[in-house]
């Protein structure tokens, strides 16, 4: 069943977390909270030349905020600012509407959400690292 791959992948990133960890001279580093669940992220990242070379996260909460999380450091590494900003746009997008993007694995939070009020847990990290590179 769908539903059940959807849950392997985020249950994968939850017990074995991709760049979890503090990163040194962050050029990028932003925390926030979700009160609605207690999920507490940080990302960081290092940029250089114009692209995301370095990505990482700390943080504490249930499976979907720290998978989400996991899954934000693995997509975003290597790619270009401009890159890293449409993708967390279309991620955005697809949690926040009926619109499916073609985002390959992100697909799965959206597919094991079952209630609105979840959705924030998902784009937690999102929106912490679109927010340090508005700041940056
Ligand atoms: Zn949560």
């Amino acid at each position: 069943m769908l539903q059940n791959f959807y849950k392997e992948i985020v249950l994968d990133h939850y017990q074995r977390p991709r760049n979890r960890g503090e990163l040194e001279n962050a050029d990028l580093e932003e925390h926030l909270n979700n009160p609605l669940c207690g999920d507490q992220v940080t990302v960081y990242a290092n940029l250089r030349d114009g692209k995301v070379e370095q990505v990482a996260f700390t943080g504490r909460g249930c499976s979907i905020s720290q998978a989400s999380a996991s899954m934000l450091a693995e997509r975003l590494r290597g790619k270009s600012r401009e890159e890293a900003e449409e993708e967390i746009e279309a991620f955005l997008k697809m949690m926040r509407t009926e619109e499916n993007e073609e985002l390959g694995d992100l697909v799965a939070l959206k597919g094991i959400i079952q209630t609105p009020n979840r959705i924030r847990c998902a784009t937690l990290a999102w929106d912490a690292f679109r927010r340090g590179l508005k700041g940056e």
